[in-house]
């Protein structure tokens, strides 16, 4: 491995400070959760303990949801999390109001914030549509198949 990057080193330096031993796989967890969007789930505790440690580092977040698996997120500034009850889809949304509202709040509580999350559940672009796409192709379906 020669082309670490800087987040890889500070995984690597993570990891083996907790004892765990810096492997190609671990070393890919880290990176697939810091570059991509993605909203990662942690099925394998490999995997989730590979998290944890990046979530120790600050580097990612853990978003616990009340019905489903833990999942993590990269994106550290304030934002919202767009959640699909559909195929849970996140999708962030950087927007700016929403640094303003944590820096607004905390500034009037007299509270230091150090995380906070702002989720909106719904139904994403493609389930919206194929939700209205599988109940008209249902129907076309239905009437083709009906015997004469
Ligand atoms: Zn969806």
């Amino acid at each position: 491995m020669s082309n670490l990057k800087k987040s890889d080193v500070l995984a690597i330096e993570a990891l083996r400070k907790r004892g765990y031993k810096a492997t190609p796989q671990r070393i890919a967890i880290c990176r697939f959760a810091l570059k991509d969007r993605g909203h990662p789930t942690a099925s394998l505790a490999t995997v989730y303990k590979t998290l944890q440690v990046l979530e120790e580092l600050n580097l990612i977040q853990e978003l616990n949801f009340p019905h489903g698996q833990a999942r993590f997120d990269s994106f550290m500034k304030p934002h919202i999390n767009l959640v699909c009850s559909q195929c849970g889809d996140i999708q962030d949304l950087d927007e700016f109001t929403t640094r303003e509202i944590v820096e607004k709040v905390a500034a009037e509580a007299r509270f230091t914030a150090t995380g906070q999350r702002l989720d909106v559940y719904g139904f994403c672009q493609k389930c919206g549509s194929t939700k209205l796409a599988t109940a008209s192709s249902n129907k076309k379906h239905h009437d083709s198949r009906r015997l004469p």
